[in-house]
């Protein structure tokens, strides 16, 4: 079997199923100075399928999921870069072998970081798939079987209302503001999970994502506050790439269960986080840390190491559905609430195969590969 050179092709981002931007104020990576910018990078996301066609008439699909200005474009032409020199001919069986080829033979020369790994991602998935159609069966199958039959579901956005309405047990919050708001952004920061939890009751477990905004101090600070709210975790409270301020958060903290990673590329940083016990709960995102090959090895040494994992975004497309359900340490799924409060979960624009939750749970399709079907218009050529 052997992959063609004419073989990706994009979904005009405009009609595609996606991420709608969230209203709700959230602090950012740069909110350590007092700017706060126009547009965060929820409205920049652009997701794009690709597809990848091989010589009997199989294909598979991955998706390019790049924010922060790099965009679709970038990743689309490494996905392009990527294709014409290392699946030409290939065998698109030997997905594990693929993504090492890829990845020492490109990081050195491109760079790591989003582009690289988006395109090694997209690529990744849709060798999954074709494996799948081709031998007729769900990926999870794939990966071992299904260790559960339902996900538990968790909300993401701050319509809290909303999201008990459609039926969520957990719900996580984006922090609305940061060390450059001082004493009064603290203070709104604890009225927004208290007001929070009055409202859910003791319950629903409540989570909050802080988008790399703090640092140690402003960490510590904030948690203590909202010890008496019973957080299950916080989230992302510094930038990736500090590895010493995570251990310093994890020694000031020991009671708080620490969550971070959608932004960690490739499964060497998460060795880091779990050999020093930097964190608990790992939280690598299937379209930027290198696909699902990336994903499961980072599952399989946090599953060693008695860690829980939990895909960012995992529970919107079959991609991570698929893979959560086969992973004996991924108990959850993120569900990013994309409609307006009041709008069903139906009327969300997804990819074709993606299940809904349904009060709080999630199942997966059957398949075969990850179950999704994209309509042929929806396809047109890359020319990039
Ligand atoms: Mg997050």
């Amino acid at each position: 079997m052997h992959i063609l050179r004419k073989g990706v092709l994009q979904q005009p981002p405009s009609q595609l199923p996606g991420r709608e931007q969230e209203n709700a104020r959230k602090v950012t990576s740069i909110d350590i100075y007092d700017v706060k910018l126009a547009a965060t990078a929820a409205t920049q996301w652009n997701p794009v399928v690709v597809r990848i066609n091989t010589d009997e008439g199989i294909y598979g699909l991955g998706e390019v999921a790049l924010a922060y200005g790099v965009g679709a474009p970038a990743g689309l032409g490494m996905v392009k870069h990527l294709a014409e020199r290392f699946l030409i001919g290939a065998d698109p069986f030997r997905a594990e072998q693929l993504w090492d080829e890829m990845y020492r033979r490109t990081f050195w020369a491109q760079g790591g970081g989003p582009v690289v790994f988006g395109g090694m991602s997209a690529i990744d998935e849709a060798l999954w798939d074709i494996k799948g159609k081709a031998l007729g069966v769900p990926v999870y199958e794939l990966l071992g079987g299904k260790v559960r039959d339902r996900i538990f579901a968790y909300a993401t956005g701050n319509d809290t209302d909303w999201q008990l309405e459609l039926g969520f047990k957990a719900v996580k919050l984006a922090c609305p503001y940061g060390p450059a708001d001082g004493l009064w952004g603290l203070d709104e920061n604890e009225k927004l999970v208290a007001k929070t939890r009055e409202l859910v009751g003791d319950q629903v477990e409540i989570m909050l994502d802080c988008y790399m905004a703090f640092d140690v101090e402003y960490t510590v600070r904030l948690a203590e506050r909202l010890r008496p709210y019973q957080l299950r975790w916080i989230e992302e409270y510094l930038i990736p790439e500090d590895l010493d301020g995570h251990m310093a958060v994890r020694r000031r903290l020991p009671w708080q269960t620490l969550a971070t990673g959608e932004h960690m590329y490739t499964p060497w940083p998460f060795r880091q986080l779990i050999v020093r016990g930097a964190v608990d709960i790992l939280q690598p995102d299937i379209f930027w840390v290198g696909g699902l090959t990336a994903c499961r090895r980072i599952a399989q040494m946090a599953d060693a190491a008695g860690l829980t994992v939990i895909l960012h975004g995992g529970g919107l497309h079959p991609f991570g559905q698929h893979l959560t359900v086969a992973m004996p340490n991924m108990p959850w799924a993120e569900f990013f609430i994309a409609s307006p409060p009041g709008v069903p979960l139906e009327e969300m624009r997804r990819i074709p195969g993606t299940r809904l939750p349904v009060d709080g749970w999630l199942t997966v399709n059957d398949g075969p590969g990850f179950g999704m079907d994209i309509p042929e218009e929806w396809l047109e050529p890359f020319e990039g």
